[in-house]
């Protein structure tokens, strides 16, 4: 792996790096945004690589127009500049579902019929008869498995009754199907240098892998993208790093290359907590509507 760290000059070796910021328009940016993406330019520049722009809209309920506009509007006032070729997910469904369509010829993806009430009863049920109820690195409960078990006429029934549903990784399934377990390559944003890693997929359990409403989730949706825009380098905070184990068994069983990655830390409000939209964190627009400067934020960021 040598060839792809960096040369004296701060360049890289290999093929061209390709970098992408891939933010979601459910709402406005706050500086956890501005940091992840002025650190993609930075490592950008410093590799000599390109770097993308996704809008990532699959949640068709919680994603606005104004949203993208807001983030073009922030990115532009930050200084950053982007290829203008900015893919949107929602334009690329299709994508997605052949890759669905994949996993689910293979039979590792099986139609999950259960509600979330019906999961948090049984996860219930069992902790309260004494059983473990382990739960995915997100906090939720793993998913007891019911709909595994369906056969190909329930689930086929279900189906033609119209009943919704989403997909679930069949873990056990997955793991056995792939020949070499997955790795994680992580490379330091000071010299390059690489590592691998052992992945830990299965900490996910059978995970949603094609949500109800659209034929995709994040999880497929991303590893799809990084494959098609031909991204070397994934830089994208700690809140996402344990999703990268799924996604790196996700590459592997659908034969894409997996990029080097980065997870940068989180930039954290006075008490300590992460900033998110869903709390009404101080946007970027908000610090521009109060004077704050984008050259303050850079160097407030440390760019
Ligand atoms: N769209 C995700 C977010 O806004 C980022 C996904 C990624 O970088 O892989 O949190």
């Amino acid at each position: 792996m040598e060839e792809e760290g960096w040369l004296s000059d701060g360049r890289m070796r290999a093929n061209e790096p390709v970098l992408r910021f891939a933010p979601s328009p459910n709402g406005r940016l706050h500086l956890g945004h501005a940091y992840s993406a002025l650190l993609n330019a930075h490592i950008a520049e410093r590799l000599g690589g390109r770097l993308l722009l996704r809008i990532e809209d699959i949640d068709l309920g919680r994603s606005r127009p104004e949203f993208v506009a807001g983030i073009l509007t922030d990115l532009d006032w930050l200084g950053l500049r982007f290829e203008a070729l900015v893919r949107r997910q929602s334009e690329h469904f299709p994508d997605y579902a052949a890759a669905r369509d994949a996993l689910a010829a293979r039979g590792l993806i099986y139609p999950c019929f259960c509600s979330r009430g019906q999961i948090a009863a049984k996860v219930a049920a069992r902790a309260a008869s004494g059983e473990w109820a382990p739960r995915d690195p997100d906090g939720a409960p793993l998913y007891p498995g019911t709909c595994r078990h369906l056969s190909n006429d329930e689930a086929t029934a279900c189906r033609e009754r119209g009943e919704p549903h989403t997909w679930r990784l069949d873990m056990p399934a997955a793991l056995r199907s792939v020949s070499e377990p997955p790795v994680i390559r992580r490379f330091s944003p000071d010299d390059g240098a690489l590592e691998t890693v052992a992945a830990a997929p299965s900490r996910w359990g059978d995970a949603v892998i094609v949500r109800r409403d659209v034929p995709t989730s994040y999880h497929l949706a991303v590893v799809c993208d990084d494959a098609l825009q031909g991204i070397t380098h994934v830089v994208r905070g700690q809140d996402l790093e344990a999703a990268t184990d799924l996604h790196a068994l996700l590459q592997r069983l659908l034969g894409l290359p997996s990029p080097a990655y980065h997870h940068h830390a989180l930039i954290r409000d006075e008490d300590g907590e992460k900033l998110a939209k869903s709390k009404s964190s101080e946007s970027l627009a908000d610090l521009r509507a109060r004077g704050i400067t984008a050259e303050d934020v850079r160097t407030g960021l440390g760019f």
